[in-house]
């Protein structure tokens, strides 16, 4: 196995689908596609890597859907996690597991968790006022809640916060608080939860994140805000029937809350994948070993959960890896506004993938990918990437070669004979392209990565062009023969160096030229692969142009 840079593996990380919707191009762009590029490279590389997702599944927004839907939380989540993980299948996503936080594995993972702070006397509880229904039994947390604003008087704001006015609430201050789902008015009730002493582990995280020059200035920024206001304490436990139950004698109806029990859901689907691999203890390598290069790949939303809250948990718990890197995207938006699913107002993975090539998709999203800046997903630019790069340079190249192949050598790679200066400048650019890409990749330059895969097929497009192989097949066989013969290797190349953001062409390539994986890593990219005679399977056609019609809503 190679090692990057100085670590041994690599542990990547796609932040978790929220299992009560249908996931959007929003979480493609943000922390999927990134996540699946990044990890798709690190293979080729020859690094040893796992790449783990699945779906959240706890907390309120699920258990009000449910109630709203007049269905089980469970229908809810089953729904959403098999839908959602079908659809990143269809959308090419190799997660080597994607898994769910509503498995036994998490929750016991969860809880030990929790108990080996409890246990060292990390957690403590504190007893507060909160709103309680006692016509529906249970205690109305955040969003459980609806009422009018102290701040602005808008009558329909939240628990937590204020639409109208943007001001952050907590239930208690509402005026007239009425139960969202029943309309019942609550009484004041007290219930005692654990808190967590995030304030004791800003120093010590400060400290970290300084010692990260190469993060992204945003996510550092944003972080930095958070310590200027002081981090303060926060409560791990909520008043729920749905989540995982807090592992202690006289806590029933308590479970920990979301933002504590998610992110574990990373440890434990390492521990479910190599448990299905039979090799129950592999986990521990990932998580234990400070070789270990961990990082999480997220939408900006995420931020304060994977660079400060989750880092201070594992800090508190000892001995696991912190991350390398927490490289968060902006959002991607859809012409003009914010992608929502609850708001109706976003591409839907399933429906997209029905009816365009899923590789048009995420290379359109990969050149667009908002990186430093939020971006715009707009129906015409997925139409113009899929016409005039994909199907105009990259299928018109592999196209043109694949008729020369068929015409004139008898579908059979031609023998290379001595080469000539265009020959060699080309060939030589190989080396040098393969590495500035594999350059991007590893500093999670994803649109830069693209960009100059895309310019290396240009520039096979200007070679095919002034070497005039059409003129060599009549003039001069042998020379057309070598032509043949070097975009032949060159289609080998773009099969390795497209695999991150194409991998279904990249497949099909590989396929046409009768390849195995044998040469399928970055280093073979720059070397001539094929052997003279090698016989070729019938091409096919890579892209179909995208019709205005099927943009058209
Ligand atoms: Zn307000």
């Amino acid at each position: 196995m190679k090692k990057p840079g100085n670590y041994s593996r690599i542990l990547v990380t796609s932040a978790l689908t929220y299992a009560n919707g249908d996931t959007h191009l929003g979480h493609i762009a943000g922390s999927i596609l990134p996540g699946d590029m990044f990890a798709r490279y690190c293979r080729l590389a020859g690094y040893d890597i796992i790449y783990v997702c699945g779906s959240d599944e706890f907390g309120t927004a699920i258990e009000m859907s449910a109630i709203k839907e007049g269905i089980s939380p469970k229908e809810i989540i089953d729904k959403y996690h098999f839908a959602n993980k079908k659809a990143y299948e269809d959308l090419g996503m190799s997660f080597d597991i994607y898994s769910r936080t509503s498995s036994d594995i998490h929750s016991k993972t969860s809880q030990d968790f929790f108990l080996n702070l409890y246990d060292k006397g990390l957690l403590y509880q504190k007893t507060e006022k909160q709103l309680y229904s006692e016509k529906e039994s249970r205690f109305l947390a955040d969003r459980y809640v609806k009422g009018t604003c102290p701040v602005c008087g808008f009558e329909e704001a939240k628990g937590d916060e204020c639409e109208n006015c943007g001001s952050a609430l907590s239930p208690l201050e509402l005026i007239n608080p009425k139960s969202t789902i029943t309309g019942d008015t609550p009484v004041v009730k007290e219930s005692t939860h654990f808190y967590f002493p995030l304030s004791k582990y800003q120093e010590k995280l400060e400290k970290w994140i300084d010692s990260k020059a190469d993060w992204k200035p945003n996510v550092i920024n944003y972080c930095k805000g958070w310590f200027k206001t002081g981090l303060k304490d926060r409560a791990i436990t909520r008043d729920l029937d749905w989540g995982v139950p807090v592992p202690l004698e006289g806590y029933g109806g308590k479970v920990i809350y979301v933002w504590f029990e998610a992110p574990i859901g990373y440890i434990s689907n390492t521990l479910e994948l190599f448990d299905q691999k039979g090799e129950p203890e592999k986990w521990k390598d990932y998580w234990f070993r400070e070789d270990t290069k961990l990082v999480h790949f997220l939408g900006k939303d995420n931020i304060i959960f994977h660079a400060i809250f989750f880092p201070a948990m594992l800090m508190a718990r000892e001995g696991f890896v912190l991350a390398d890197n927490v490289p968060a995207n902006e959002f991607m938006n859809l012409e003009g506004s914010k992608q929502s699913k609850s708001k109706g107002h976003a591409i839907l993975v399933k429906d997209v993938v029905k009816k365009f090539n899923p590789d048009s998709i995420r290379y359109a999203i990969a050149s667009n990918m908002p990186e430093n800046k939020d971006t715009d997903f707009y129906w015409e630019d997925l139409q113009a990437k899929n016409n005039n790069e994909l199907g105009a340079i990259l299928g018109n190249f592999v196209n043109r070669t694949f008729v020369f192949a068929e015409k004139y050598f008898d579908l059979k790679v031609p023998e290379r004979g001595s080469l000539e200066q265009i020959d060699n400048v080309l060939i030589e650019s190989l080396k040098s392209y393969s590495k500035r890409i594999a350059n991007y990749y590893e500093s999670y330059k994803f649109k830069d990565a693209v960009g100059e895969t895309m310019n290396l097929v240009r520039d096979a497009n200007k070679y095919f062009n002034d070497t005039q192989p059409w003129k060599a097949v009549k003039d001069n066989k042998e020379r057309c023969s070598t032509i043949i013969n070097i975009c032949l290797q060159l289609c080998h190349t773009f099969a390795v160096l497209f695999n991150p953001v194409l991998p279904l062409t990249s497949e099909k390539l590989l396929e046409m030229l009768n390849e195995d994986k044998a040469n399928f890593s970055w280093d073979k990219s720059y070397e001539m692969c094929l052997p003279d005679g090698q016989v070729l399977n019938k091409p096919e056609i890579l892209f179909v142009k995208i019709e205005d019609s099927q943009i058209e809503n």
